[in-house]
């Protein structure tokens, strides 16, 4: 079912000689993964592509090959040379144009956009449009698709790059999205050579000084609210500053809030502005993350979603409590 729903994406792909790849904003695993993977099989098929990102991609994933060679778009004031024109465009993992940023441009530069996301929020922006909100990530997405266009491929990085989208967006094979074909996948690319302990080790157990000090900080802030089903954490931007790091070091400090018994909603509280706050949900029983963040013009997964609320911290945290208010058990 899935090869015939990906059947446009191989002809274009396979037809087309020059694309685009664009991650979306505030980059992720499954984001930077799926489009390295896509790209460094493109490339070693003789195809062009150019790697798009509004943001740079995490430091932490400096181990991927290629990553190097996302651009920002626009970059250096609009003075970056980008392609006229491409054969196509596509974005993985983003579910609306506007987790494009900067690089929803792009789309106007091509007769041939593909959006291929497994977001049930997405919203069919494209030409082409392969959506799957039963797959653990966008990388399976991207192996079904490499398995369809060439079957006897292999890589180790381009891999590493699958391995490394569904890993970070499954939570270690630990979340809700966590499906059989996830584990076949990384059956198969471990069989293929892939170092677990390695990769396990550079994705989740590499953390540095200043983000555990940023953690205890972070953890002093917890808040709990509607009988303790609620956890609520803040991160400032005085935290960020004392702490030496910027606002792409927050990743999986929200976890701390879910994971404790009895909470049924976390949330982390981000301030990226005087006025602007980012807001990370998680959530498990009743509550549906999607359906909450939907509500303040963001989007995600049921366990997992996430907003940016024009409003501080505090104001915005009076939002969420009583958006959240009636969607608890
Ligand atoms: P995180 O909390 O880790 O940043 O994001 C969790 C999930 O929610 C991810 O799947 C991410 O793509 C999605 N998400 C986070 N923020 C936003 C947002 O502002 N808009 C949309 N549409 N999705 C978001
Ligand atoms: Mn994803």
């Amino acid at each position: 079912m899935r090869a015939i729903k990906l059947m446009p994406v191989v002809e274009a792909l396979k037809r087309g000689k020059h694309f685009a790849i664009i991650a979306h904003i505030a980059p992720d695993g499954d984001t930077i993964g799926s489009c390295l993977a896509l790209a460094n099989f493109l490339m070693d098929h003789g195809k062009t592509v150019e790697l798009y990102c509004h943001d740079a991609p995490p430091e932490s994933l400096a181990f991927l090959q290629g990553i190097r060679n996302f651009v920002r778009p626009g970059e250096s004031g609009g003075s970056q040379a980008h392609s006229a024109y491409y054969d196509a465009v596509v974005c993985l993992d983003c579910s609306d144009e506007g987790r494009l940023g900067d690089a929803a441009f792009l789309l106007k530069r091509t007769s041939c956009t593909i959006n291929i996301d497994h977001h049930a929020t997405n919203t069919l922006y494209a030409g082409i449009n392969v959506v799957e909100p039963g797959v653990s990530s966008t990388a399976e997405l991207v192996f079904d698709l490499i398995q369809e266009m060439d079957g006897d491929y292999f890589s180790l990085p381009v891999y590493e790059a699958i391995y490394t989208g569904i890993a970070t967006d499954t939570g270690g094979f630990g979340f809700s999205n966590t499906t059989p074909a996830a584990h076949r996948i990384a059956a198969q690319v471990i069989e293929y050579g892939l170092d677990v302990d390695r990769l396990t080790r550079l994705l989740f157990r590499n953390t540095t000084l200043a983000r555990v000090r940023l953690l205890a900080k972070v953890l002093d802030s917890l808040e709990m609210h509607c009988d303790d089903k609620v956890a609520f954490l803040m991160v400032s931007k005085v935290m960020l500053e004392e702490a030496g790091l910027d606002e792409n070091n927050t990743e999986g400090i929200v976890n701390y809030g879910i994971d404790i018994v009895g909470v049924e909603c976390a949330a982390l509280f981000k301030e990226v502005e005087k006025d602007k706050t980012k807001v990370s949900l998680r959530t498990k029983g009743a509550v549906d993350a999607s359906a909450l963040a939907v509500k303040f013009g963001g989007g995600g997964h049921a366990r997992a979603a996430g907003c940016l609320i024009n409003a501080g911290i505090e104001e915005a945290k009076g939002q969420v409590l009583e958006a959240l208010k009636g969607m608890l058990e």
